[in-house]
């Protein structure tokens, strides 16, 4: 996907004021530091007796039954997550998808992917059809064999939504700061929107009498060799154009789109064209992960991201919103950035994020 927006409005000039308040601290802190030098011996035994007492706490609390730490401040959740969103399995599925190396649209990888979800949606009692087409290589010309993979769940009910992701990954991690041309897996970009869609599937036997779901992998989302040059999004724009010629008895009622939802650290922002395109449905997704105290769910907007809820919006005229964390692994002046990187590894994912993931877009569409 391409980020459009780098920040919100209004992030400078906090950023600008917490410069400030730190600021503020370190003087602060240099002026005790100053009166210490006048009085070692006082400070000297305060720090002391504090060690001593700090020290009698801690005993005393591990004789009953060691440290409660609190909430990790990194779990996507407040409270557990329902023992039917599995993350161990979750995160099984990213390591697999991963270990078939990387997977750009029409290499050898991405069709032993596909074999392995053909058979992982047949086998969760999904209907599996492949939309085939193919493209020009950017590079030489030569053909590309491109297809979306589509798994339904009761195609004959009332209300149907469109779950989607892509598992096509970007040739090259270009934005690696060593090695442009090394090895790109795709753990967060390509991976984690599809087991995220593969542990759905366990959840598929819990939904309401009258809605259906269809499950679509996008192929070619970033069949990009070179930026600037390359189209993304093919997969979905031929499906959107597809769903426009010859639109299905019963249209869908809404979309949601998965991607980099994997993080470590997640943290999923209202992203500013699914605001734009679907706004309702964001804030009801928003509600639902409120309602069950998803926190990494975060009700504010962050990102603008072009991605394949576009095309789906555009052409096909689907209200689809885009849940990504762009963050990878976090925001913030100095952090380091796995996107597009070698660094985009199952090391720097978690089972908890996806299952939390599938937790409220299961719950929501339980809700419909
Ligand atoms: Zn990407």
């Amino acid at each position: 996907m391409i980020k459009l927006s780098e920040v919100e409005p209004g992030t400078e000039s906090r950023s600008a004021s917490r410069r400030a308040l730190q600021s503020a601290r370190r003087e602060t802190r240099d002026a005790a530091e100053t009166s210490a030098e006048r009085v070692p011996t006082k400070w000297l035994y305060r720090i002391l007796g504090i060690a001593v007492l700090m020290t009698a706490v801690w005993v005393l609390v591990s004789s009953l039954g060691g440290i409660d730490r609190g909430p990790d401040p990194n779990s996507p959740t407040q409270g557990s997550i329902p023992s039917n969103y599995d993350p161990q399995r979750a995160m099984l599925y990213l390591t697999k998808l991963c270990d078939l190396g990387p997977r750009p649209s029409g290499s050898p990888a991405m069709q032993r992917q596909q074999r392995m979800l053909i058979d992982f949606f047949t086998h969760q009692g999904a209907t599996v059809m492949m939309q085939t087409f193919e493209i020009r290589h950017p590079e030489d010309g030569s053909p590309v064999p491109m297809a979306n993979l589509i798994a339904s769940w009761y195609p004959g009910r009332p209300k149907r939504y469109l779950l989607c992701a892509h598992y096509d990954t970007r040739p090259y991690p270009d934005s690696d700061p060593r090695n442009k041309r090394g090895r790109f897996v795709g753990a967060n970009d390509g991976a984690s929107g599809t087991a995220a869609l593969m542990e759905m599937a366990h959840q598929m036997n819990d939904l309401p009498d009258d809605v259906g779901v269809d499950m679509v992998l996008f192929d070619g989302e970033e069949f990009v060799w070179q930026q600037g040059r390359d189209e993304y999004f093919l997969g979905s724009k031929f499906f959107a154009e597809k769903y426009r010629a010859a639109p299905p008895a019963v249209p869908y009622r809404a979309g949601i789109l998965l991607d980099m939802i994997g993080d470590r650290e997640l943290k999923i922002y209202y992203e500013r064209n699914s605001l734009r395109y679907a706004r309702d449905l964001v804030k009801s997704v928003w509600k639902t992960a409120d309602e069950l105290g998803v926190r990494a769910f975060v009700p504010r907007v962050r990102h603008q991201i072009d991605d394949d809820h576009i095309p789906l919006n555009q052409i096909a005229s689907i209200p689809t919103i885009d849940l990504i964390d762009f963050d990878y692994p976090r925001p913030g002046i100095g952090a380091p950035q796995y996107w597009h990187t070698e660094q985009d590894i199952p090391a720097n994912c978690s089972g908890e994020s996806i299952a939390a993931v599938v937790w409220v877009v299961h719950q929501w569409l339980k809700q419909q």
